[in-house]
């Protein structure tokens, strides 16, 4: 066994109107080359205008994460050549980043580990192209929407580390209301480092890095296969074949696959944008974004336990999507019991957005309604198992949860009008009282039973067999 080191490089686009350097709307759509200016598309004699809105929002982010903000803003360029980059550079931040040394705290197995951030980078994206038989084309609507490039010292150590790190990640951005993050879009996207070494050592092995993958899934298969694979080597002696390079995560084989050596790496001959003049960012201006943050997940998960009483597994599951906090804040908000609210968050209403495959926002079920349904175990007007049935129903139908819970299908629960019903029973009943106080216990089921079908079934048994109890003691 072998020491394993990561280091993680996070691309996350940014939520705004316009794109970074251009009035284009920033949006996905399905149609190419719908959001698209001139300046896209690098036209001869555009030039960039930077995106207010993405400067605050990047700050907001190097704030979040406690890192240093250099005094001044600006840009630079990263010159080379792909077609999907019509400049011919990519306008980003390697000098000045946003932020620098910031550090933040995740949860991983229940253990709290810091995590060190190198820096954050605002930066443009690239078009994007699709490849079909004999042809490829290029989609422009991607080309300069505003990325924030996160870069961590690497001080990861295992695929399990890497993913929660991501995860809190990624509800920091929802939670900071900067990004919605949702992978499925490829949102977010990963270069992966890692390297292994032994426990001993005091210098890190080669790296071998992992492009673009882009879910947190597809992060962890490939930290474990090349974990796996370069322990192999190092155990068959080859470990000095491992050299720097730059590889990537094939899903189809499940595996990571040489793309090129880091030896031939390109130089980017970075320089000034001279385009974008540079600006200083005001002690004033940041003091106000910081007022803007939130409370960050891990302190909204030890606010569910501590105030609560959650478990740290139902917390856990909340924070890491801020629609499901914002749902349960909700229902909170309404008067529902924060416990029997999370279990149903955590378990049925979780379980059929994941199921229907749509975000809870989306859902039909929502705090209102789950109120009704909630309200009406804690009356003890319905059973667990009801309650779960007129979920579901409600669910396909798309009535009101209400709509099912007639006299005819909800639970007797009133103490007084059972009290009535059983006490008639036990006043006919008096042989088998005396046979029960003579030691035959099994009877009790008896008088449940007669409770059970002068009610058609609809009698709440926990209280049944309470009231019972206090006549025959
Ligand atoms: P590059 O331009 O080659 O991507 P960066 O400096 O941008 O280089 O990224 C370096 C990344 O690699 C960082 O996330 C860092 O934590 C990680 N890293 C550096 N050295 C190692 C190592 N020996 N093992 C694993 N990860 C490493
Ligand atoms: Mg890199």
């Amino acid at each position: 066994m072998y020491k394993a080191v990561i280091g993680l490089e996070m691309h996350c686009e940014l939520k705004s109107n316009s794109k970074v350097f251009s009035s284009a709307k920033n949006s996905y759509s399905q149609i190419p080359n719908e959001f698209v200016r001139p300046v896209d598309m690098a036209f001869p004699g555009t030039l960039p205008v930077v995106n207010k809105k993405c400067v605050k929002d990047a700050l907001k982010m190097s704030l979040a994460l406690q890192c240093t903000q250099p005094e001044y803003m600006y840009f630079d360029r990263k010159n080379y050549y792909y077609p999907d980059l019509p400049k011919g550079y990519q306008i980003t931040q390697m000098e000045s980043p946003v932020g620098v040394n910031g550090c933040i705290t995740i949860e991983c197995h229940g253990k709290e580990i810091p995590v060190y951030i190198h820096d954050i980078h605002l930066e443009e994206d690239a078009a994007s192209l699709d490849h079909y038989f004999d042809t490829s084309c290029i989609d422009y609507n991607r080309a300069g929407v505003p990325l924030l490039e996160l870069v961590t010292e690497p001080c990861l150590s295992s695929a399990d580390e890497a993913v929660a790190f991501l995860e809190t990640m990624r509800s920091i951005y929802q939670f900071c209301d900067v990004a919605e993050g949702d992978t499925k879009k490829g949102q977010i996207r990963c270069d992966v480092n890692v390297s292994i070494m032994e426990e001993e050592d005091t210098e890190f092995g080669t790296r071998v890095e992992i492009k673009n993958v882009n879910s947190f899934g597809g992060v962890h298969d490939a930290i474990e296969y090349e974990i796996k694979r370069q322990s192999e080597l190092k155990k068959s002696g080859r470990y000095n074949e491992v050299e720097q390079e730059t590889r990537r995560w094939d899903e189809e084989t499940q595996s990571t696959i040489h793309m090129r050596s880091k030896v031939d790496a390109i130089d980017y001959k970075y320089f000034v944008d001279p385009n974008i003049p540079k600006f200083k960012i005001t002690k004033e201006w940041l003091e106000e974004i910081k007022k803007e943050i939130p409370e960050l997940p891990l302190e909204c998960k030890h606010k569910y336990m501590e105030k609560y009483g959650l478990s740290e597994y139902d917390a856990g599951v909340i924070i890491k999507d801020k629609s499901y906090v914002d749902y349960y804040e909700e229902c909170l908000s309404l008067g529902m019991d924060a416990k029997v609210t999370s279990n149903w968050l955590t378990t049925q209403v979780l379980g059929e957005v994941n199921h229907e495959e749509i975000s809870l926002k989306e859902f039909f079920i929502t705090p209102t309604r789950l109120k009704q349904i909630v309200d009406a175990i804690s009356k003890n007007t319905i059973s667990s198992k009801q309650a779960k049935e007129i979920f579901m129903k409600s669910c396909e139908e798309k009535k009101e949860p209400s709509t099912y819970m007639t006299s005819e299908n909800t639970q007797m629960s009133n103490e007084e009008e059972l009290n009535q019903i059983i006490k008639e029973i036990m006043d006919r009943s008096v042989t088998q009282i005396e046979q029960y106080k003579n030691g035959k216990t099994n009877l009790f089921d008896y008088f449940v039973g007669q409770v059970m079908k002068e009610t058609r079934g609809k009698a709440n048994p926990v209280l049944t067999k309470e009231i019972i109890s206090k006549y025959l003691n």
